[in-house]
């Protein structure tokens, strides 16, 4: 029991560790690479915080290294899923009488241990089994998560301070229940980060959870898992699996106690999962809630005042850090034709120097995309821009899958704007360009607007205060997160909240109060210190 109206320490984003030569960082990471690199490491699933194997043992390897072998994981089969339920609503009665200060400490111990003690390990890990450099993994895995959960549990606290008013007589009160049953987490390959957040958002919020994480990012799941373990989680609260997307998704959508899902992935996927609730709805005991973040195409479009120079740097760090596997990497960029000739000589020289190769080496700015089925797309894609009238690959356009899955940073010029990767989501380092007349500003920003189903990021860039005003107007509903002369990727949690529309998701900002209040399930109560004792009013009395 507490007494008291406790505060939560004020949240703060996580500093950024350089790891430039000579710095304690970065040697204590090579350390822990190599060590991570000596060992094989065995990852069953945690279901009721036991470790459970099953018969399919499957493999772990680098991205940019694929003889290299990490470890194993053990596929899930469905009967896994139900026992995961199945713990997940044994403990639910006990995480929910906890109190929310108890919740709040675990979740900030965790975001301690995740800045501090275990940094190098979910960074090393991040590098190892998704294939990122070292200041990608940092920005991701050490410092987005850790902000993820500090910023959490303050959103949690604000959101339990929003009590309604109460008239004289009366106490009216706001209670933000957990929701009744269970939530089941899927999480992406691409940021660590969201992996950790997806299923403890709704945690912090008091609920219970069965998390199924992508497979090409079960090597820094585990550590994710061995964080909040050792932060104090009770055993069920958050229940670690392994299916195959479909398998676990027939057994979520068809359990009467499942009350939610936070997904983040393509949208394709998503659409399946959608349809697969609503065909499963008359068996809810509630209606669930569906949150997703899904694709993107995300744009830049600059106008003829823009500077050359900062729109570069914006393409180049936007197209390709993280191989362009952002959900907000810049995919579509329209030029003006006044500034096409310089920006061009300066972009595909600046796009030669880049420096691609295994993470290990902390030389290069990019590592390998994350598996043979999106080497295979990239290549695809990349194949036909050569061939097809339309389209000319200006930079890059190899691709090497004999020991790493790599892609080189690639630039498709297109003379026509709707050109299939001026709309489709390739997920990969390939940037395509249109160049506009520069006078057809307007109808280029309908062009952006209207030419791919996604609305996720997009960045303006202008000197020209009218047309940013302009551009402002045009694409109101083109991005969830809009970019005024900066590059589309770097959301930072609690400063610009996260999510997209359209086919982008249902932009439930997940770093925000927003998402949060997606998991709760609020009970109003109304108290009467005077209650009536007569059912007639004073108007009905006789004159
Ligand atoms: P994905 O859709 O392939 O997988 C996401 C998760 O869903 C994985 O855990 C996967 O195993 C699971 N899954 C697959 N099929 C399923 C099914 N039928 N039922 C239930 N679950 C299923 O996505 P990915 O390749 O891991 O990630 C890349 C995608 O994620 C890109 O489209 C990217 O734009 C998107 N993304 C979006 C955001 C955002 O905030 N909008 C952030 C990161 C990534």
């Amino acid at each position: 029991m507490y007494s008291g109206f406790y505060q939560v320490p004020k949240a703060w984003n996580e500093t950024v560790k350089s790891y430039a030569p000579g710095t304690p960082e970065r040697d204590e990471i090579k350390a822990m690479l190599t060590q991570l690199r000596s060992e094989v490491k065995d990852v069953p699933m945690v279901i009721g915080g036991k470790r459970v194997k099953s018969e399919k043992q499957k493999s772990l390897h680098p991205p940019h290294d694929f003889n290299h072998l990490l470890g194993y994981y053990y596929e899930s089969d469905a009967s896994h899923v139900t026992m995961a339920i199945d713990a997940a609503l044994e403990v639910r009665p006990y995480w929910q009488a906890l109190e929310w200060q108890d919740r709040a400490a675990i979740f900030l111990r965790a975001a301690d241990l995740v800045s501090g003690p275990f940094r190098a390990k979910i960074n090393a890990a991040t590098m190892l089994g998704q294939s990122k450099t070292v200041h990608q993994a940092e920005i991701d895995a050490a410092c987005e998560f850790a902000d993820f959960l500090r910023y959490n549990v303050q959103f949690m606290s604000e959101i339990y301070g929003m009590q309604p008013v109460s008239d004289h007589g009366i106490w009216n009160r706001i209670e933000y229940r957990p929701l009744e049953g269970f939530i089941y987490a899927l999480t992406p390959f691409n940021f660590t980060a969201i992996a950790g957040n997806l299923p403890s958002a709704p945690a912090i919020m008091g609920n219970v959870v069965v998390w199924k994480p992508a497979n090409t990012q079960i090597y820094a799941a585990s550590v994710i898992m061995e964080i909040f373990e050792e932060a104090g989680l009770p055993d069920g609260v958050i229940n670690l699996v392994f299916p195959s997307g479909p398998v676990g998704g027939k057994v979520m959508a068809a359990h009467p106690d499942f009350v939610g899902v936070h997904f983040t992935g393509s949208t394709t996927v998503f659409s399946k999962i959608w349809k697969a609730i609503g065909d499963n709805v008359s068996i809810h005991n509630t209606y669930p809630k569906i949150v997703g973040e899904t694709g993107g195409k995300d744009f830049v479009v600059a106008h003829k005042s823009a500077d050359v120079n900062t729109l570069r740097t914006a393409l180049v760090r936007g197209a390709f850090e993280y191989q362009g596997q952002k959900c907000s990497a810049a995919s579509r960029a329209y030029i003006p034709d006044n500034l096409w000739p310089e920006l061009k000589e300066s972009l595909v020289s600046d796009v030669k120097s880049i420096k691609m190769g295994p993470v290990e080496d902390f030389t290069n700015f990019m590592g390998a995309v994350i598996d043979e089925a999106s080497f295979d797309k990239l290549s695809m894609f990349i194949e036909n821009a050569k061939k097809d009238a339309d389209a000319e690959v200006i930079v890059g356009g190899n691709c090497d899958k004999s020991t790493g899955y790599f892609i080189e940073p690639t630039i498709i010029l297109t003379s026509n704007p709707h050109y299939i990767t001026m709309h489709e989501e390739l997920f990969g380092p390939v940037l395509t360009i249109y160049v506009y007349e520069a006078e057809k500003w307007l109808e280029t920003l309908n062009l952006v607007d209207q030419t791919s189903p996604y609305a996720l990021t997009g960045a303006v860039f202008a000197h020209d205060r009218f047309a940013i005003e302009q551009a402002n107007e045009v694409l109101v509903n083109a991005a969830g997160n809009y970019y005024i002369n900066d590059k589309p990727t770097g959301a930072v949690v609690g400063q610009q909240p996260f999510g997209g529309a359209r086919a982008s998701g249902t932009n439930d900002k997940s770093g925000s109060p927003l998402n949060l209040l997606r998991w709760v399930s609020p009970r109003t109560i109304k108290e009467n210190f005077n209650p009536p004792t007569d059912y007639r009013y004073p108007f009905m009395e006789a004159e």
